[in-house]
């Protein structure tokens, strides 16, 4: 498991004390919402940028304490901290942040839109983690399950319903 922790990317610190969550029923999953520019896939740095400037959006623009998410993945199969195991995330919506921790997947409604395997990996790899330091129960989900919205968008929506699986490697590479 490839994991950076804040301080590895450069994260601003919270403004306030995080809400302790003891136990969630499971995981939600999100996309950015937004357009992602597939540079990303090749250029990690681009996504560390990308991670910092969702913090900003969150923290400048919702007035949020921190990034909402309680991690984020990006297409090389590399975990960020956000608020972490432990912590009540912002994501879900109003009355839904204790019941499900909140992953991103770095794709969005344009340019990146489709999860490459080692971010569906990641994925993964991100919910053991929640589940082994964070009491996650087994509910995988999308942020629109119980929630109006698109979010996670269609193809890890697609990825979710089909059961989450675990991408196979493509042996000739
Ligand atoms: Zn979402
Ligand atoms: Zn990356």
């Amino acid at each position: 498991m490839s994991m950076l922790s804040r301080r590895d990317w450069g994260a601003r610190p919270p403004k306030d004390a995080y809400t302790t969550l003891t136990h969630t029923k499971g995981v939600k999953i999100h996309y950015t919402g937004d357009h992602v520019d597939p540079a990303l896939a090749r250029e990690h740095a681009r996504c560390v940028a990308t991670v910092k400037a969702i913090q900003d959006h969150h923290m400048d623009g919702n007035g949020w304490i921190d990034i909402g998410y309680s991690l984020v993945v990006c297409p090389h199969r590399t975990i960020f901290q956000g608020r972490g195991a432990g912590h009540l995330p912002a994501a879900n919506g109003a009355g839904l942040n204790s019941d499900h921790y909140a992953v991103l997947g770095l794709v969005g409604t344009s340019g990146l839109t489709q999860p490459p395997d080692d971010m569906l990996l990641g994925i993964l790899d991100a919910i053991d983690y929640l589940r082994e330091h964070g009491g996650a129960g087994n509910e995988v989900k999308g942020h629109r399950d119980g929630y109006s919205t698109d979010c996670p968008g269609e193809a890890l929506y697609n990825w979710l319903k089909a059961g989450a699986p675990r991408p196979k490697t493509d042996e000739s590479h």
